[in-house]
């Protein structure tokens, strides 16, 4: 008994802020205040809410422990995070980044980073030679997502890890896909991993938010003064939504996934269907690497029809599924990357990377399985 380890589950409701230490209320209060007083004889560890608050507090210690991090730290963003992160690092510094990057990271790293003299490399990031030999004596980091949108490639994070190492190198892990009921990169070795909460980890469509870990307090005390210093910081009221939304993510990602499975086995029956994604299936490239990453595989599914009435069909006659940018929510959410998430990028690169106007990425919701199967038959066959 001695030494036993608490379960992720566990955690999840006991990690931090369970009973606040005045009243004993089982939920965190919401401290939704700007400035704090300053009392000389007994000065309180805040003073002003950017740069420190109580409620945000018991979000980034929550995080922290969670991941296994020495600080966490609560953003405004999943954007807010990357980008405090990023201008850690300073004018003349090359960063490789994954080619298959979330659109927003592309645009940021594309049009902010590159007028500030960063120079990022975009890598296909499941060949570790190709990683290895983009490597330059000005290298500082590697950023990566360990499972691609929307093809669902997967990286080879202990691959990368290894290079990292052999090279002195930061590894910084947007982890949004997986969460840390998964995988949490940082006990593997990562030096930061992020999310966008807006996601899974808040999960409720609600907020709009970002969280980081770091596991050492050098690079913390870095991102702790860009959080400061460009403000990008979570307010107290999405801090309380993001501790209540987090208590659950387990029984979430459990039973989502768990139908994901389900509705991503029939629709690769379907005669409309040309393709399907998901990495659950043994046929899906790599799986056996995720499997040592992650105990777990996430309720995204990708998918192509074989034809454009289909996809039109579909766009306009699924009742259940929003229609919507975003994933990891308790309601289904059907995006549609050619015209979504991936509209901003040029169409024959968009062709190059087979995003047709054909191809759909569901996130599957606490809904019956059932009754998606049942709505997304009725819209293919009309
Ligand atoms: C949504 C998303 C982001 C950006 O997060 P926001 O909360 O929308 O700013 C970053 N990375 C990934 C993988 C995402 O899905």
């Amino acid at each position: 008994m001695k030494n036993h380890v608490l379960g992720l589950n566990t955690l999840l409701l006991h990690a931090a802020g369970d009973r606040d230490p005045v009243t004993g209320a089982l939920s965190a209060p919401i401290y939704q205040v700007s400035t704090f007083h300053r009392d000389h004889e007994n000065p309180s560890k805040y003073d002003y809410s950017r740069s420190g608050n109580p409620t945000r507090d018991v979000l980034e210690e929550y995080i922290a422990k969670i991941e296994g991090g020495s600080r966490g730290f609560a953003f405004s963003s999943g954007m807010a995070a990357i980008s405090s992160i990023f201008f850690t690092f300073s004018p003349g510094d090359h960063i490789i980044a994954c080619r298959d990057i979330y659109g927003g990271s592309y645009r940021f790293f594309t049009q902010v980073l590159k007028q500030w003299h960063l120079d990022i490399e975009f890598v296909d990031i499941t060949d570790n030679e190709a990683v290895e030999k983009a490597i330059k004596s000005n290298t500082k980091a590697i950023f990566l997502e360990i499972v691609s949108n929307p093809f669902l490639h997967i990286a080879d994070l202990k691959g990368i890890l290894d290079l990292c190492r052999k090279y002195h190198l930061s590894s910084i892990v947007d982890n949004t896909f997986l969460t840390p009921y998964y995988c949490r990169p940082l006990e593997l070795g990562a030096d930061i991993v992020l999310h966008s909460a807006t996601k899974f980890l808040n999960g409720h469509s609600d907020v709009v938010a970002g969280l980081a870990a770091a596991n050492s307090p050098e690079l913390a005390d870095k991102i702790g003064f860009m959080q400061n210093a460009l403000g990008t910081i979570l307010g107290p009221q999405d801090s309380w939504l993001l501790l209540r939304g987090l208590k659950t993510l387990g029984v979430r990602m459990e039973r989502q996934s768990s139908s994901a499975l389900k509705i991503a086995q029939w629709l690769s029956q379907q005669n409309w269907i040309r393709k399907v994604y998901h990495t659950a299936f043994p046929a899906h490239p790599r799986r056996e690497i995720l499997n040592d990453l992650s105990s777990g595989h996430g309720p995204l599914i990708t998918f192509e029809v074989n034809h454009p009435d289909i996809a039109d069909n579909l766009r306009r006659r699924l009742s259940i599924p929003a229609i919507a940018v975003s994933l990891g929510a308790v309601e289904s959410i059907l995006t549609h990357p050619a015209t979504m998430s991936h509209a901003s990028i040029p169409a024959v690169v968009r062709e190059e990377l087979g995003i047709t106007d054909n191809l759909f990425r569901l996130s599957v919701g606490l809904e019956d399985p059932a009754d998606i199967i049942h709505d997304f038959d009725q819209a293919a066959s009309c």
